[in-house]
């Protein structure tokens, strides 16, 4: 130090000036560094972390053990000054609050935990950045802050410390939520590999311990792998075959460097292109050692993760011995129905022999009533074991494949007339009630099998009488246009009988199946729904049933049939004009219930015109002892809107015993439904519309009596009869005409039982009457013997 007292005045100013311009230094370094502490504060208020000062006395040497440097820290380190948000991140509105509190009084935990934190603060040399710590606040929320803390250091000792803070409770939260849905994930990956292993390890068990060959090829067709099953068919092992195209493992006849292939193409691309599996194909494919085996193969394609196909995997079994074996069955079938199509002429001779005779003996006067009751007992017998006989040769000849279609036009309106007057008797014999519904569209003409038709027809109205003991038959046609020159005929033949068991109706068209009914019942073989059905899928048509013990049965028959030709039909067209009824049959009495309007008005002269007894009565008139007492064939019944009571005429005359067995017919407003469904419900058996249509009026009638009508012959060069219904008058007329060495032959050669000669000269005489024929060829082969008798003319009459 320079004594001043000594100085000259000239250095006193100089050391002056000097420090003056020291303390000028000072105060601009002062300055400077307010304006930077200010700034500073400025910058610590306006962050939206906290910004924290740690200060405490005495300064803390560093090269105190860390613990001890902790436990320092722990009790003498406080917040000296911070801003605001880091007042508010501990809950406290202003700075100035926190100022003094502990650095480490927010800190979670106990205090060994607390100095295990600040020991790894001192060990990281008061350097920390983005230290995590879990915090209390004021209110004693918990949360997460993340710490960035410098420590000013200087001569060793630690002057204070600076810290920025963050909450980071959301962040953490949302990290903890997604570490646990990732270890949720993993959890579920490792699940899902351990099922996949297990289902590997199940599909390999199967594969090597199932018989059928089962095997994967790539996308080029090359095998990849290859089971036991596989091993054993083809005598392959799975080293010889796997990286080998497949067609040339299999040697498949239609293989060239293909896997097993049909005509249609590899089933394997099949199966890719369409990626389904493909169906079941049967190959040949023969080994090296020559030998060929029959294979049921199928393919199904192995997709890839884009849903390409990558390959495929085949299934293949040998069938070799199944296909022998249903071969061999096969062949005997074919045998077996071969030989009993052959054996009908075989079997059908004796029982010419017993059916014809001994119906030629119940004619003799010199039978005694017992022997006729003998004879009686034989015939039916007899007929009964014709039919069985016969169904069981239809069904050979089917099962032989021997059955054809003989199409032909022909009146579909006839046929059902004829069959309904037939089947009319049966059901009135029983008593049962028996309703023809023909829908108006039904077609008149038709081409198809009418033969067949008739056979189905029979079979279905024959089991709903045989199974029916009260109640009613109902047989409903109408037809459907399916496309310009053909029509699906829909039939249903609906009965109030037995029913069928739920658990017998999968089998009711099986051959020889009955149910327990059916089989009490007897008289049958079980064969007709089983020909039913083969005939009617020769119609390229459907039939089923829907029954209810107890209730009944209804059978659904469609078969589809061509526009038929009228001019070119056989049997009689129903459009044509009736003027008279053929002589040599018994009256008919038609009772007609109704006065006023076109139904009855027109009915009776209508129906006098042509030779019917009528009476007409009111329908408030004394009907039922008129209906009793003058013994009415048929009953027509105006049921339109003026009679309002004839519904219940209908329904009297039905409830009669004698009206159970005669036919009512109901006069509805034609096309009214209403009418029609009332009328049917009172008991009417046929309906009839009014305004009345001629030929539909005598149709009924037909179909209900077996009335034999004469025609307004169009064709006046005809022979006789030709237009007219076959019936044994009309057949005799025509007979008549036919040469006589022709009718006394069938005479001699039918009361000799010749049944060759018989057919031979049935044969010679269709070829002048093609219908007489028919008729005849039907009574031979029904040993009707005394009726084809009765239409011959006497000899030498002709
Ligand atoms: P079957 O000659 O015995 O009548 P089907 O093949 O015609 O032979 O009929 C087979 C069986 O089906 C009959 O025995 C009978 O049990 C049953 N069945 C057929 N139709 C009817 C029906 N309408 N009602 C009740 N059962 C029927």
């Amino acid at each position: 130090m320079t004594d001043s007292s000594q100085q000259t005045p000239a250095e006193d100013e100089t050391e002056l000036s000097s420090l003056r311009k020291r303390v000028a230094e000072l105060e601009l370094a002062l300055g400077e560094h307010q304006a930077l502490e200010s700034s500073f504060r400025g910058f610590m208020l306006l962050r939206s972390e906290g910004v924290v000062r740690y200060d405490g006395e005495p300064k803390l040497p560093i090269d105190w053990p860390a613990r001890r440097q902790a436990e320092f820290l722990l009790d003498h380190v406080v917040v000296a000054e911070c801003n605001h948000a880091y007042a508010r991140l501990y809950g406290l509105e202003r700075a100035e609050q926190m100022v003094g509190a502990s650095m480490c009084g927010n800190m979670a935990g106990t205090r060994e935990e607390k100095i295990a934190r600040l020991c790894d603060f001192v060990r990281a040399g008061y350097r920390v950045a983005d230290f995590e710590i879990l915090d209390v606040d004021r209110r004693g929320r918990k949360m997460w802050t993340s710490n960035t803390i410098i420590g000013v250091i200087e001569k060793r000792h630690l002057i204070y410390a600076w810290g920025l803070q963050r909450d980071i409770t959301a962040e953490k939260e949302k990290l903890l939520t997604l570490q646990q849905s990732e270890s949720e994930v993993q959890r579920r990956a490792e699940q899902l590999a351990g099922e996949v292993a297990l289902q590997k390890q199940f599909a390999e068990n199967v594969l090597r311990s199932i018989a059928d060959g089962v095997f994967t090829i790539d996308a080029r067709h090359r095998i990849t792998s290859w089971n036991p099953g596989a091993e054993a068919i083809t005598g392959l092992s799975g080293s010889d075959v796997i990286g080998r195209p497949c067609g040339e493992v299999l040697h498949s006849d239609w293989c060239d460097d293909r896997p097993l292939c049909d005509s249609l193409g590899c089933p394997a691309d099949r199966a890719c292109a369409t990626r389904r599996p493909s169906p079941r194909i049967e190959v040949t494919p023969s080994y090296r050692d020559g030998r060929k085996v029959v294979m049921s193969l199928s393919a199904a394609p192995l997709l890839d993760e884009r849903g390409e196909p990558a390959g495929a995997v085949c299934v293949f079994r040998d069938v070799s011995r199944e296909r022998e074996l249903l071969t061999s069955i096969q062949r005997a079938n074919e045998a077996k129905s071969l030989f009993l199509a052959n054996m009908s002429h075989e079997i059908r001779t004796p029982m010419n022999a017993i059916l014809g005779f001994s119906q030629l003996l119940l004619k003799d006067r010199a039978l005694g009533p017992t022997q006729r009751q003998h004879m009686d007992t034989i015939v039916r017998s007899g007929q009964h074991l014709l039919a069985v006989i016969n169904d069981i040769l239809d069904m050979s000849k089917i099962e032989a494949g021997r059955v054809e279609l003989s199409v032909a036009a022909f009146h579909l309106r006839s046929l059902v007339s004829d069959m309904a007057a037939i089947f009319r008797l049966r059901t009135n014999a029983k008593g049962l009630l028996f309703r023809v519904e023909i829908a108006e569209n039904l077609p008149f003409v038709v081409r198809g099998d009418g033969d067949k038709l008739r056979q189905i027809f029979s079979n279905l109205l024959g089991n709903a009488i045989k199974f029916t003991e009260r109640g009613h038959v109902i047989w409903r046609l109408r037809g459907e246009r399916v496309s310009d020159g053909a029509w699906r005929l829909l039939v249903d033949v609906e009965d109030t009988g037995l029913g069928i068991p739920a658990a017998d109706l999968g089998r009711i068209f099986d051959a020889f199946f009955q149910t327990a009914a059916g089989v009490r019942t007897g008289g049958g073989a079980g064969l007709g729904l089983a020909i039913s059905r083969e005939l009617v899928r020769l119609m390229g048509g459907t039939i089923s049933v829907d029954s209810e013990p107890g209730k009944g049965s209804c059978f659904h028959v469609a078969v589809r049939l061509e526009e038929g030709d009228a001019a070119l039909a056989t049997g009689i067209d129903p459009a044509r004009r009736v003027v008279g009824i053929r002589p040599g049959q018994a009256a008919f009495r038609v009772l007609v219930v109704g006065e006023a309007g076109d139904g009855p008005e027109l009915l009776v002269p209508m129906l006098d015109a042509v030779g019917f007894e009528t009476r007409q009565v009111a329908e408030q008139g004394e009907v039922l002892p008129v209906f009793e007492e003058w013994a009415a064939h048929a009953v027509f019944v105006d049921v339109t809107a003026r009679a309002p009571r004839g519904g219940a005429v209908v329904e009297r005359v039905k409830a009669s015993t004698r009206g159970k067995r005669t036919p009512v017919v109901a006069l509805v407003g034609r096309d009214n439904q209403a009418e029609r469904q009332r009328a049917v419900a009172a008991g009417a058996d046929d309906v009839v519309g009014v305004p009345l249509r001629r030929p539909e009026v005598f149709e009924k009638l037909w179909a209900c009596l077996g009335v034999e009508y004469v025609y307004l012959r169009s064709d006046a060069t005809g022979r006789s009869g030709a237009g007219g219904p076959l019936t044994l008058l009309s057949l005799r007329d025509i007979l008549a005409a036919a040469p006589a060495v022709l009718t006394d032959g069938l005479r001699d050669a039918t009361t000799a039982g010749d049944f060759d000669r018989m057919l031979l000269l049935i044969d010679r005489i269709t070829v002048y009457e093609p219908r007489a024929g028919v008729a005849l060829r039907a009574l031979a082969d029904g040993f009707e013997y005394q009726q084809l008798l009765d239409t011959l003319p006497p000899r030498g009459e002709t």
